[in-house]
């Protein structure tokens, strides 16, 4: 029997916000243990938590990004469990009522545009971080009550693969949208993984397994190709799946059973009693939205739809958000957006990575690469001499008109000067120009380029054919 993979994810990233949920303490990553924390986040007796009006805006701005609807009540609830990691032994989250409900991701898969539904976004804490010594064991509470967003995904997806390319939307749309920096590296992006397998074309839903607390995107995709084919030998072996808990061990490459799953009534939510409902007014919903981007997806789309753009360009442009910006301000109206678009992708940025500047450091205005532009276009320069006037460009900041000037660089498109390179090239190699005449075409590139070499690279080189050609079929 075939069989097919259904796949959700439960995400959590942690908010760009200066300060913790519900504290003062800084969010920042890296400092000494436990030097940002004070009695909220360690959960001492009697502390009273203050809600970060800045990660509920932020909150609100992803499930925009992510196509959700705002809910007119939203709350907040404890989840009770012990763990050393968190001090209060319960972790502040929304439950019934959470921030953001019924978005949608889109991205490109497959030659397509996939779409993956999402459930909710909401908004709770994250807890501190265990450490293990060869003694003894320690926790770091500087993490604890940094605030995280956890977004669930409907069970849309349906590869490793396509997981992987999700993961990697989301991240842009929370990056370019200032929710999250959705640094791997310190930990600000986690995802469970929950999988089941069900016979190719059935309805109903397999048996969910979830791998818990995955932070690597390669390592998801890795942990649902072990899984999956995992969970298809069960079945075809006449084994049966049941509801549970996994971890990913990297190092060997396969998944192992923690515990059987834990059901919602296990942790006794209830509402928070410190913590008032949130419900965002009009005003304040619009403050939000004035904040919202144009989503990665759609302005690949745009750049290819108004400006021409062939996908690779624009793919670029859409991971890249100040180059795209600076493009789009040059390309606006522009004749020949994708000659612009040239210069960006082959030759500044390529200038920039090797001096180590980024685009704030130019020393020449944009406007100049509109006229370097139209120099090649109107034929003033060759795209040889092009190349020159840009390094130069690119180092003083002076004018492509000026740098044409100064160095020459303007083709000779006067005819009588050509036709005396011409008479001077065919002169002296009388075997190609024959070779010519006698109907061996690739002979004129070998003339041409003498001509050109003549001319020091200034002869307009549409021109020189055509005279090379006239001269030698007349
Ligand atoms: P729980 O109540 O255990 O948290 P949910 O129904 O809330 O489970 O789903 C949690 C995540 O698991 C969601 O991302 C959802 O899309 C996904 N999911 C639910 N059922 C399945 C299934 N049978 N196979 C794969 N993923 C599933
Ligand atoms: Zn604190
Ligand atoms: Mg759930």
């Amino acid at each position: 029997m075939e069989y097919e993979a259904v796949i959700g994810l439960e995400t959590h990233v942690q908010l760009k916000t200066r300060s913790k949920m519900w504290c003062a303490c800084p969010n920042e990553f890296g400092a000494p243990p436990n030097t940002n924390v004070c009695p909220v986040c360690l959960g001492l007796p009697g502390v009273l938590p203050v809600p970060n009006e800045e990660a509920l805006r932020l909150t609100a701005l992803a499930g925009l990004l992510l196509n959700c609807q705002i809910p007119p009540r939203a709350k907040f609830d404890r989840k009770n469990y012990f763990y050393p990691d968190m001090p209060k032994n319960y972790q502040i989250t929304q439950y019934d009522l959470p921030s953001t409900v019924n978005g949608f991701v889109e991205f490109e898969f497959n030659g397509g545009v996939a779409r993956v539904r999402i459930t909710r976004a909401h908004l709770e804490e994250d807890v501190g971080k265990s450490f293990h010594f060869e003694r003894t064991s320690g926790v770091d509470f500087n993490r604890a009550g940094v605030p995280l967003m956890e977004i669930v995904s409907e069970p849309d997806i349906t590869s490793a693969d396509m997981a992987y390319e999700y993961l990697n939307a989301l991240k842009e749309i929370l990056v370019q949208g200032g929710v999250s920096d959705c640094d791997m590296e310190k930990g600000m992006v986690r995802c469970d993984v929950n999988v089941s397998v069900r016979p190719k074309g059935s309805r109903e839903l397999g048996a969910k397994i979830e791998i818990k607390n995955m932070n690597s995107f390669s390592g998801v995709r890795r942990a649902l190709e072990y899984e999956i084919a995992r969970q298809i030998e069960v079945l075809r072996s006449g084994g049966t799946l049941t509801q549970s808990t996994r971890r990913w061990d990297d190092v060997a490459g396969v998944t192992e059973e923690m515990r059987t799953k834990e059901y919602a009534h296990d942790y006794r939510y209830f509402p928070d009693p410190d913590l008032m409902p949130v419900a965002p007014s009009e005003a304040w919903l619009a403050q939000v939205r004035a904040r919202l981007i144009e989503l990665p997806l759609a302005r690949k789309q745009r750049l290819m739809r108004d400006y021409g753009l062939p996908a690779g360009d624009a793919e670029v442009f859409k991971s890249n958000v100040p180059l795209c910006n600076y493009f789009e301000r040059l390309a606006r109206g522009a004749k020949n957006p994708k000659a612009i678009a040239n210069w960006l992708l082959n030759n500044l940025q390529a200038r920039l990575a090797e001096t180590g500047t980024s685009l704030d450091d130019l020393k020449f205005p944009p406007e100049s690469l509109l006229e370097l532009v139209a120099l090649v276009e109107n034929r003033t320069i060759s795209s040889s001499a092009a190349q020159q006037v840009f390094a130069e460009m690119f180092d003083t900041g002076r004018s492509p008109a000026l740098i044409v000037q100064e160095k020459g660089l303007a083709q000779v498109s006067d005819t009588a000067a050509i036709e005396k390179f011409c008479d001077e090239v065919i002169a002296a190699h009388p075997g190609p120009a024959n070779d010519f005449r006698s109907g061996k075409a690739a002979a004129l590139n070998f003339l041409k380029g003498q001509v050109m070499k003549l001319s020091k690279g200034r002869a307009n080189p549409v021109l020189v054919g055509e005279i090379l050609e006239r001269k030698l079929k007349g």
